[in-house]
């Protein structure tokens, strides 16, 4: 038998997960962002799923390549545009759109021979201070774009940095709204500000949802402002599952330890479970003892740390479990259990998407298909 470790991902949850960013979104479009693999899920595992987005944005030309191989024929955005020169001939034979954030990308258009004018996303910075042209040089730049004519529509865009909470005590997203709202509001173009945590939280505003929204965790089923909001809240649903399962228990006494380090000392006799999952499959080092785990699709925690290759978990209270239960590290459990990614990430200091990407080479995927 094959090391029990698996990850599967859910085609349907991702599917309904991208309905939700419609919903949210009725009168806009909606990007499916696919960059890093498609956030860790692979975009060749994700793309029949999301085949009803009206785009895919990602920033590697690779996965540019990848979606119009599998037979994408429809917008795609490159988010952080061109990198050199020479990509803007990739742009033209793959027809990508692609953003603009600064003036050598402007001045590698005008240089650029095409016979069809590109689409351009031109970004603004409106406060992330990442990517873009300050509202004050974004007209210039426009200006500029629209004069070439190697340029078909522009479109306007910015990206917000605290849309999943406040930012020092007020609604995290007004100035950024302000900036790009006074510095645009007389220019023609398509607009896109939203991520997912405001394609949720401000999907009652127009112009906060404008054109185009961008929806990225959302439609894997991480929760942008978790433990403000959790999945039920805004019905998402875990697209990404990793399992595993017991490959061995240790009956210990008090006062005995569990791993390197001896990090979770036991205070009576217990049952501790050995589970095929470590670091090398991608589950955080970081997390620490009392992480939520599922064993048969029941809650329990991890014990001490994680190793390269093995973790421990309570089985305190779980009588019927042992060798061979199955462990839910995250994702969809026996009989409609969950435990969500987010949960995992807190306890690891760190956010879903972290995770979600970090998943390892050597754990095999399978595909939970659409009906
Ligand atoms: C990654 C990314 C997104 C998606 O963000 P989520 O928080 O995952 O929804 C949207 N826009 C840009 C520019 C991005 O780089």
């Amino acid at each position: 038998m094959p090391r029990p470790i698996e990850a599967i991902i859910h085609q349907p949850a991702l599917a309904h997960n991208l309905h939700r960013a419609q919903a949210c979104a009725p009168d806009a479009k909606v990007w499916a962002v696919v960059k890093a693999n498609a956030y860790g899920h692979g975009i060749d595992r994700v793309f029949e799923a999301l085949r009803a987005a009206d785009g895919f944005a990602l920033l590697d030309l690779n996965e540019a390549q990848q979606l119009r191989d599998l037979g994408w024929r429809g917008p795609v955005l490159l988010l952080e545009g061109c990198f050199e020169t020479r990509d803007l001939e990739l742009c033209s034979r793959l027809r990508l759109w692609h953003v603009v954030h600064c003036e050598q990308q402007i001045d590698a258009l005008a240089m650029h021979k095409t016979h069809e004018p590109h689409r351009v996303f031109l970004k603004m910075n409106s406060g992330m201070n990442r990517l873009g042209f300050g509202p004050q040089a974004f007209r210039a730049a426009w200006t500029r774009l629209n004069a070439l004519p190697q340029v078909d529509e522009i479109s306007l865009m910015t990206h917000f940095s605290d849309a999943d909470g406040p930012r020092f005590g007020q609604d995290g997203i007004v100035h950024q709204m302000s900036r790009f709202q006074a510095a645009t509001h007389d220019l023609l173009g398509e607009r896109s500000l939203s991520n997912s945590a405001a394609t949720l939280r401000y999907h009652q505003r127009t112009e906060v949802r404008a054109d185009w929204v961008r929806a990225g965790i959302m439609t894997y089923g991480g929760v942008p402002d978790f433990p403000e909001h959790n999945m039920q809240h805004w019905q998402l649903r875990p697209a990404m599952t990793l399992r595993s399962r017991i490959i061995a228990v240790q009956n210990i006494e008090a006062g005995e330890t569990v791993g390197y380090g001896s990090q979770f000392r036991a205070e009576a006799p217990m049952r501790v479970g050995t589970v095929a999952c470590g670091y090398a499959d991608g589950y955080p080092r970081h997390c620490p003892t009392d992480t939520p785990v599922l064993i048969d699709g029941q809650r329990s925690r991890t014990l001490g740390r994680v190793s390269m290759d093995m973790l421990g978990v309570d089985l305190s209270g779980l009588p019927q479990s042992g060798v061979s239960s199955e462990v839910t590290l995250w994702g969809q459990g026996p009989k409609g259990s969950v435990l969500p990614i987010d949960e995992v990430a807190r306890s690891a200091g760190t956010i879903s998407y972290e995770l979600m990407c970090a998943l390892a080479r050597r754990v095999p995927v399978s595909i939970e298909a659409l009906a």
